[in-house]
């Protein structure tokens, strides 16, 4: 007797086994196999993805079913089409030699009319993810009713990408009488409460040691002031060649903004958030799936229906609320067996943040730096040469051959090399060479020299000027629901607003300080900029600073801020490799923009 009979299989499926060519069973299999083929139970089991959970209950499974009738029997969910159709595959592979039984998948972005037709011909088992299973049994296509078996696959991938509502709809439409088998990778608290609300005693198994995070993922955390954010973030995508990103953000419009920045910086960006529509966002999904889009800045929300397997790195450019859904992020990358990274761009005021994750994930952050420009002109230059070996040679250019060897006549080889890769190189050089340090060490000057609270005042409250006043149709209240709107503050954590002729000043606590300032930057009102700069007098301004004091400043400020957009600004004008990225305004993903080699 081989292994896999002693666990109870008929010969259907030991059969469908040695053509597989599997030799003993795997230990979920060897765990669940026997449970489930002798009773009818509930199931919870703990497994990874590769451990040979999908012939754990698809082999029990399809020895249940009975392959003369045409009712649907058993159901299948699965977070994702990649793995709803692996799923199928594997299900029609098993159950080749038992006569009748059908297994249809069922998935988002492929022809409903289809699916339909397959349903209807008679399919004992379906796979499908949840979004397109509900609609279909809202449009009567499908019925559920008399399944005996319901299988949740990567219940916690499913839970994080959203899915709990569907899952719950679709489990009312299926009799309180069967059996649920779920199968996940973790055991976070979604998950149990799946269980509790949903199964009967299940009984539990465990594969391998229990986890609560998913650790093919890398935590890394880079300190910088608020203000560079932005900036660290192009340097984080240029310093990972071939980098396939989602980028959170806590707002739409922030999301809007920073995909904007990016597409006008010439990287291939796009924006997925609540404020699009369904066309817009369609669009968007399959041009990132298409890796058209490399790095997809996108809100939480609408991140939840990503599923996208191989996403090499989630880049937190804010940090959420909850520290649950940064879980929820860092779980869009690491999948379906591959590692992955998730980077966080912090200030100092959100380090306390980075320790409370922590706990949560049970996974240390890597406190990392942010490459200099000079390490980021080196990992481009290594690339560059990778790409030129990996190259395929286009035998097109032989016609011309003659011809160039007559242009770079005179040439040795190491001065061939030289200048092959200076003509990418210099671009990105002449960009880089000149940036400073976006690492954050150490309070920066100003704050150091005020005795270094950085608060600069005696109350714990930051005092800033805003260079908008009366002038400009504001008073106290119009300017402090204006900042509130813009700021996602409550009410009471903007005070002593004070409206002067052609400028303000306002407070905050301390722990708002980098958002506003980071806010503030290259913002504009009406096509004109408004600019927020941490007041120099505690009291800030009285009315003889409003005359002399606020000119002067302002004058000095524009000149920081020409100075500054000089700094990270031109990488897309004036000859960059990033010339063309104008053109493409919004969709990120326009051919033109495709920078060959360089991301
Ligand atoms: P899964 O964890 O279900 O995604 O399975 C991972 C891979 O292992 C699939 O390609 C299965 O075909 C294969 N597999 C499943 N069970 C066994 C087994 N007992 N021996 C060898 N390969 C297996």
């Amino acid at each position: 007797m081989t292994k896999f009979e002693a666990l109870g299989l008929n010969s259907a499926l030991l059969n469908a086994i040695t053509d597989l060519g599997f030799e003993t069973p795997s230990e979920v299999q060897e765990k669940s196999i026997p449970i489930l083929l002798e009773d009818e139970i509930d199931l919870v089991a703990l497994a990874q993805t590769g451990t040979g959970k999908t012939a754990a209950f698809g082999f029990p499974l399809i020895q249940k079913i009975d392959s003369n009738s045409r009712t649907t029997q058993g159901l299948i969910l699965s977070p994702t089409r990649e793995l709803c159709l692996q799923i199928t595959n594997e299900m029609q592979l098993y159950s080749k030699y038992v006569k009748g039984l059908n297994t249809v998948a069922i998935y988002g972005g492929a022809s409903i009319t289809e699916q339909a037709r397959q349903i209807k011909r008679g399919a004992q088992i379906v796979v499908a993810t949840p979004g397109r299973m509900k609609d279909m049994i809202g449009r009567g296509i499908i019925d559920i009713s008399k399944i005996d078996y319901c299988i949740l696959d990567e219940a916690d991938e499913m839970l994080n990408m959203g899915f709990y509502e569907d899952i719950k709809d679709i489990l009312s439409n299926t009799p309180k009488e069967k059996s649920t088998w779920l199968f996940s990778a973790t055991m976070p608290r979604e998950v149990a409460a799946i269980a509790k609300k949903f199964m009967h005693h299940p009984t539990e198994i465990t594969v391998g040691a229990k986890n609560s995070g998913v650790d093919t993922v890398q935590h890394e955390y880079y300190l910088v002031g608020g203000r560079d954010r932005y900036s660290a973030l192009k340097r984080l995508a240029d310093a990972n060649p071939g980098i396939f990103s989602v980028v959170f953000c806590r707002t739409k419009r922030d999301t809007q903004k920073v995909a904007e920045k990016l597409i006008e910086d010439g990287y291939n960006a796009g924006a997925l958030h609540g404020d699009l529509s369904q066309n817009q966002r369609d669009l968007v999904m399959n041009a990132f799936r298409k890796k058209q889009i490399q790095m997809l800045v996108a809100t939480d929300v609408a991140a939840r229906g990503i599923d996208v397997d191989d996403i090499t790195h989630v880049i937190n450019y804010q940090l959420p609320d909850e520290i649950e859904t940064y879980t929820h992020r860092s779980g869009r990358t690491g999948r379906a067996g591959k590692s992955g990274i998730s980077m966080v761009i912090v200030t100092r005021s959100e380090l306390r943040k980075i320790h409370a994750i922590e706990k949560k994930i049970k996974q240390k952050f890597i406190a990392k730096k942010i490459p200099t420009g000079i390490e980021i002109c080196e990992i481009q230059l290594y690339h560059l040469a990778n790409k030129i070996r990996t190259t395929e040679i286009n035998e097109e250019v032989n016609n011309y051959l003659p011809a160039i060897h007559d242009v770079l006549d005179g040439l040795d080889r190491d001065e061939l090399i030289q200048k092959i890769v200076s003509v990418e190189f210099t671009r990105f050089y002449n960009y880089y060479s000149k940036t400073k340090d976006l690492n954050s060490t150490e309070p920066d000057r100003r704050e150091r020299n005020r005795g270094g609270s950085g608060d600069f005042s005696s109350n714990g409250s930051v005092r800033y000027f805003i260079n908008v006043g009366e002038r400009d149709g504001y008073d106290w209240m119009s300017l402090k629901d204006f900042l509130k709107d813009t700021l996602h503050l409550g009410k009471d954590d903007l005070f002593r607003v004070d409206v002067k002729d052609s400028f303000s000043f306002f407070n905050t606590e301390v722990t708002h300080k980098d958002q506003i300032l980071e806010t503030f930057t290259d913002f504009k009102v009406k096509g004109r900029f408004v600019n927020v700069e941490v007041s120099n007098s505690p009291e800030g301004g009285g009315r003889r600073r409003r005359d002399k004091g606020s000119k002067g400043k302002r004058d000095s400020r524009d000149r920081d801020r020409s100075r500054s957009k000089r700094r990270e600004g031109n990488f897309s004008k004036g000859g960059s490799r990033r010339s063309g990225s104008k053109q493409g305004s919004s969709s990120g993903n326009r051919r033109s923009k495709k920078r060959d080699g360089f991301y």
